[in-house]
Parts: C-alpha cells; structure tokens; sequence
C-alpha cells in the first residue's frame, strides 16, 4: 500500500444507515414507513466493505440499530470481514430531541443488539448529526454507564444539527460525573469564517482533493489523525431523492458520482485504520482533557413531541431491564 502522504494510521469511520435516515427533513418518512420502504443499506455497505479490503484498511463501522434489527446481515458482513461494529443509535434521532429516559433506553438496546449479532464488545457511540452540545454533556454520562469507552460525536466547530465548538481537534478524554470516556473528535479546517468539518460526508464530496489533502496535513501536524466518515449512500449515485429544499439538497446530494473517486485516491495514498486499533496502538498518556463535571448534571429539556418511542421490547439481553 503507498502511504506517500503520513506514516501514521488515519481514522476511517462509517455512519450505516439507509437513504431516507435524514435528519429534521419534514419530508422524511416516519418510522412507521421506514419498513416499507425499498432498503439499499445492505448492498452498499457491501460495496465500502469492498473498497476497503481491497486498500487493507480496516473501519469502524458505527450503524443504526434500526438498521441492524431489520437488517442483521449488514452487521454480520461487517463483523465477518475483520471490521469494528460500533453504533449510531437504535433511532438516529438527534440528541436535543430525547429525554434522559428514551436516550439511555435508546442507546442501550442498540448496543446490545449490535454485540448480540456482532459477537463484539460495542465500545463505541456517534450521535446522529453529531448532536452533543454543551447542553448535552449529561449524554456522556449516560454513554459510560451503558458501558461505552469512547465517544466519536464531537465536532471542534460549528455544524448544522450540533458542534461542540470546543478546540481540541485530535482525540481526548472527557472528565464527567460518571468518570472518564474517551473523545474521537471529527476535526475541522477553516473555511470562510467558520471551522468545518473536511474529511466526510458532504464536506468530503464538496470541497476538493487538494483543499482536503492541506486541511489532512494541518491535523496531523497538531498529532492527531484524520477521521473520514462517510455513509453508504454516498457511493450509491442511483439512490431514490428526497424531497428537501435546495441548499440541504445540495449538501446530501452534490459530488456523488466522484465521491468512489476521490475515497480511492485517500486510501490508495493513506493507511487507515478502526478506532479500537488506534486506540490499542495510541500512547494515551498524552492525551488531553476536558472537565464537564460541572455542568453535566444539567438536565435536557427536549420537546416532548419530537422524543421518539422505546425501542422494541427483546432487541437483547439487556433491553428488558
Ligand atoms: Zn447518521
């Protein structure tokens, strides 16, 4: 594998979920349609698994539970081919929307589910639009007591369902009342007035091979490692639209064709990595800190309309307490 632009392992992340799983669009499908609707998770998570064998890059994969109840497959393809299962919450719905009650129920069943079919130790969470604010820190919390050891749901800027806007653009811990969790932060790069995310999702299909390769080196040079994410139907140009007004339009839907290129031009030119491999491989004696025990105690207060349902009943072992 050439490895011309770093030496060290980048960070190489999946957010598995389906084509309609799009946030705060009144569009999008409740979840009483979502079983009805044509699925094409499967085979494009086949096809990333695919792109990534075929550069040796190992992935965390953090999926949906929704996903991994209806679809168990896509787990158990993942899981077979070497790669980290970690989870993206049983509902995807944003943080601010739930109480503390529906959050822990939520991401509780979803990794329970994802062990049972994964045969692996869930360690990780993301959540949905990377929806931890200052005003969610009580959600670090909850992630150490459900029994997760890192949190990847940070973003050092500003992004439009979240952003924690703090500094610290490599991974670090979080002191909370609950103890101490580890921080995989998506990093960001200045772009205008703003610091964006770079390395995933729309920002990755938008902005140019160069513009990314620079803000990449920027990263490294502070330590850490770049973190990709993207999500199935990127690489999938003939997925059904939703209907959306056009500047979210543009951001879910520009640059799909050359999404699969310029993905192949990263991994061909970096070797990547999963998460628990990182974190196995990373001297974490240096890492930095952040304390949010003062303020994780603040309690959320969502609108009670948008917090979603239990999860189903009997997703696995520890869903029925
Ligand atoms: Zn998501």
């Amino acid at each position: 594998m050439a490895s011309s632009e770093s030496q060290a392992p980048d960070i190489l992340t999946v957010d598995v979920e389906d084509w309609f799983h799009i946030l705060d669009l009144e569009s999008s499908p409740d979840r009483a349609r979502w079983s009805k609707l044509d699925s094409r998770v499967l085979l494009n998570t086949e096809r990333l698994i695919e792109i990534f064998d075929g550069h040796q890059a190992k992935a965390t994969f953090f999926v949906v539970g929704w996903v991994a109840w209806k679809h168990p497959e896509v787990v158990r393809a993942i899981a077979d081919a070497g790669h980290e299962v970690a989870c993206h919450s049983f509902w995807h719905e944003l943080v601010p929307h739930h109480s503390r009650e529906s959050f822990r129920a939520d991401i509780r069943a979803a990794r329970s589910l994802l062990q049972d079919l994964s045969g692996q130790a869930v360690d990780g969470f993301r959540a949905p639009g990377w929806s931890i604010g200052p005003e969610q820190t009580w959600a670090f919390e909850e992630l150490l007591e459900a029994g997760f050891r890192y949190d990847a749901s940070l973003v050092p800027g500003k992004v439009s369902h979240g952003g924690y806007g703090h500094k610290i653009q490599i991974p670090h811990r979080i002191q909370c009342n609950a103890g101490e969790l580890l921080e995989i932060p998506t990093p960001t790069a200045r772009f205008g007035p703003w610091r964006v995310p770079y390395s995933g999702g729309g920002y990755l299909r938008f902005f140019t091979y160069n513009f990314i390769k620079r803000s990449a080196k920027r990263t490294r040079q502070l330590g850490g490692p770049v973190v990709i994410y993207v999500h199935p139907r990127e690489i999938d140009p003939d997925q059904p639209r939703m209907k959306m007004p056009f500047k979210r339009r543009f951001k879910y839907y520009v640059g799909l064709k050359g999404t699969r290129g310029k993905l192949d031009r990263l991994l061909e030119n970096n070797s990547f990595t999963s998460i628990k491999e990182w974190l196995d491989q990373a001297p974490d004696q240096n890492l930095e800190s952040i304390d949010v025990r003062d303020q994780s105690g603040a309690e959320p207060r969502p609108n009670p309309e948008r917090i979603p349902p239990m999860p189903p009943v009997g997703l696995g072992a520890e869903a029925h307490g």
